[in-house]
C-alpha cells in the first residue's frame, strides 16, 4: 500500500495555473472540457474551463449556497449542477478560487467556445455569460450519439473547427499559425497517452490507483491538455506508477473486489467512497469518466481532421451500443468483478443507467451492477446512509 507522491507536484502545477490567471494582461478563452482547447491555446489564449469550476464547487461543498441563487433568476436546480453552481457562484461574486489562490474572481473571459459533444447544458451556460460580458461566443454543434463516426461527421466538425479561426483571430489579436497548432496538438496527444498509461497501470492486480485518486489527477489532462507541463506531469505519475507495479503494491491494503465506477463522480463525496470502498477491500479501478480524456486520436500531421475525431469519438457522444461495447473492452481488461452506475440526477448525460444498460452488461459479461443514486455536486440528491448499505451489500455479494 502507498500514498501517490506525485500529489505534491499536481497540486504545484494546479496552484500555478489559478494563481497564474490573476497575471494582468493575459487574453482568455473559456472552454468546454472536451472543446477544441488545442486550438485556442495555439492562438496563446490561457484557456479557463468552467466545469472544472464547477468540480471545485462540488469538492469544496460551497455548491449548495449557490445552487438556490441560480434558481432564484430560473436557472433550475435539477438541470447540470456544474452550471447552476458556477452561475449562482458568479451571481454571488464568490468563489473559491479567493480564498485558494487569491484571485478576485473567474477571469473575464475574451472569447467563449464550447462543443455539444457532450452536451446542450453547455452552450446554455456559455451564453449566459456571453451576455453577462458582452463577448464573443462560438461552438461546435456535434453530430451526436454516434454509432459510427462516418466521414461526414468528421467533415462536419472539421468545417466547425476551422470556421472558428477569424473568431480567435479577433479577440487573440493573433494570426492563426497551423505549426502552432500542430505542436499544441501533439504535446496534447503525448499528455493524454501518458494520462492513458497511468489509468492503465490498473490493470495489475493489484492496482496502484484508484478511480478516485484519477479524478484528481486528471486536473492537468483537463486544464492543461497541450502544454509542456501536462506533458511532464504524466511522464512523472506514469513512472511512479510503474514503480509500484513492479514492487506489487496496491493503493489500498488488501484488494479482494476491483470494481469500475460509471457516471460523474460525487465531488462531494470522494473521500467517503474512496474508505467505503477501501474498507471493503473492494478497489475502484476503471471508469468512464477519467478515460474521457484519452484522445489517442489526435495527429499533428492532420490536425483539424484528427481533433474532430477525437472530439466526436468520445464515449458520451456514442449510441448506447458503442457505449457498451467500450464497457465490455474495458471490463475484460481491467478484470472487473462488478459496476457501479451512478444515477447523477443533474445530469442525465453522463448517467448510463436509465436505458437497459446495467442489466444488458449483465447478460454479456456477467458482471454485477449496482445503480446508486448521487450527484455531481448537489447532495440533497444523495443519502450516505442509503448509499453505504447498498455498496456494502453489493461488496459482500461478489465476495
Ligand atoms: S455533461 Fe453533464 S455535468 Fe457535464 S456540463 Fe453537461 S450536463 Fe453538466
Amino acid at each position: 500500500m502507498h500514498k501517490i507522491e506525485s500529489s505534491k507536484k499536481l497540486k504545484e502545477i494546479m496552484s500555478d495555473y489559478f494563481v497564474g490567471m490573476g497575471v494582468p494582461g493575459k487574453k482568455f478563452a473559456w472552454c468546454t472540457s472536451v472543446g477544441p482547447a488545442e486550438l485556442l491555446r495555439s492562438f496563446g489564449f490561457e484557456v479557463y474551463f468552467p466545469e472544472n469550476h464547477g468540480a471545485l464547487l462540488g469538492t469544496t461543498r460551497t455548491c449548495h449556497d449557490f445552487i438556490p441563487v441560480a434558481a432564484e433568476i430560473g436557472y433550475s436546480s435539477d438541470i447540470c449542477s456544474y452550471l447552476t453552481s458556477d452561475i449562482g457562484s458568479y451571481i454571488s461574486k464568490n468563489t473559491p478560487l479567493m480564498k485558494h489562490y487569491g484571485l478576485e474572481g473567474v477571469p473575464k473571459p475574451d472569447i467563449l467556445v464550447y462543443n455539444t459533444n457532450q452536451c446542450r447544458e453547455v452552450q446554455d451556460w456559455f451564453t449566459y455569460f456571453a451576455r453577462e460580458f458582452n463577448c464573443p461566443i462560438v461552438g461546435i454543434q456535434s453530430p451526436r450519439y454516434l454509432d459510427l463516426v462516418k466521414k461526414e461527421d468528421i467533415e462536419n466538425v472539421t468545417s466547425q473547427f476551422k470556421a472558428l479561426i477569424p473568431y480567435c483571430e479577433e479577440t487573440s489579436g493573433t494570426k492563426f499559425d497551423i505549426d502552432s497548432f500542430r505542436e499544441t496538438l501533439k504535446l496534447s496527444r503525448e499528455a493524454t497517452n501518458l494520462w492513458k498509461k497511468s489509468l492503465e497501470t490498473a490493470k495489475h492486480i493489484p492496482a496502484p490507483i484508484s478511480f478516485f485518486d484519477s479524478t484528481i489527477h486528471m486536473g492537468p489532462i483537463v486544464v492543461l491538455r497541450g502544454t509542456q507541463v501536462a506533458k511532464d506531469y504524466y511522464a512523472e505519475l506514469s513512472n511512479e506508477l510503474d514503480g509500484y507495479v513492479a514492487r506489487g503494491s496496491g493503493i489500498i491494503e488488501k484488494e479482494q473486489i476491483r470494481v469500475y465506477w460509471e457516471g460523474m463522480p460525487i465531488w462531494g463525496k470522494l473521500r467517503y467512497m474512496s474508505d467505503l470502498f477501501s474498507n471493503n477491500n473492494a478497489a475502484v479501478v476503471a471508469s468512464t469518466y477519467c478515460n474521457s480524456w484519452v484522445f489517442d486520436a489526435f495527429d499533428e500531421t492532420n490536425p483539424f481532421e484528427s481533433s474532430a475525431l477525437a472530439y466526436s469519438s468520445i464515449f458520451i457522444n456514442r449510441s448506447e451500443n458503442v457505449k457498451t461495447e467500450m464497457m465490455i473492452k474495458l471490463i475484460e481488461e481491467y478484470k472487473i468483478d462488478g459496476v457501479v452506475f451512478h444515477d447523477s440526477k443533474t445530469c442525465f448525460n453522463n448517467t448510463n443507467s436509465r436505458f437497459g444498460m446495467p442489466q444488458r452488461l449483465k447478460e454479456s459479461t456477467s458482471v454485477d451492477t449496482l445503480i446508486i443514486e448521487g450527484d455531481l455536486c448537489d447532495l440533497r440528491f444523495f443519502s450516505e446512509a442509503q448509499t453505504t448499505t447498498k455498496i456494502e451489500t453489493f461488496i459482500e455479494q461478489m465476495k
